[in-house]
């Protein structure tokens, strides 16, 4: 039960890490309001 417990609160210490993988800096062709960057996880570019 405490490995389950353990295992549970590794998962979600690591999944927002994932989901804040890409900080890096935007790309000098950005609209302006917009970042657009790599993700260097899947290797796409995306803007928000
Ligand atoms: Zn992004």
């Amino acid at each position: 039960m405490t490995k389950f417990i353990l295992a549970l609160s590794l998962l979600a210490l690591t999944m927002p890490s994932v989901a804040n993988a890409h900080g890096g800096g935007c790309r000098k062709s950005s609209p302006p309001g917009q970042c657009c960057h790599m993700d260097n996880s899947t290797g796409v570019v995306h803007c928000h």
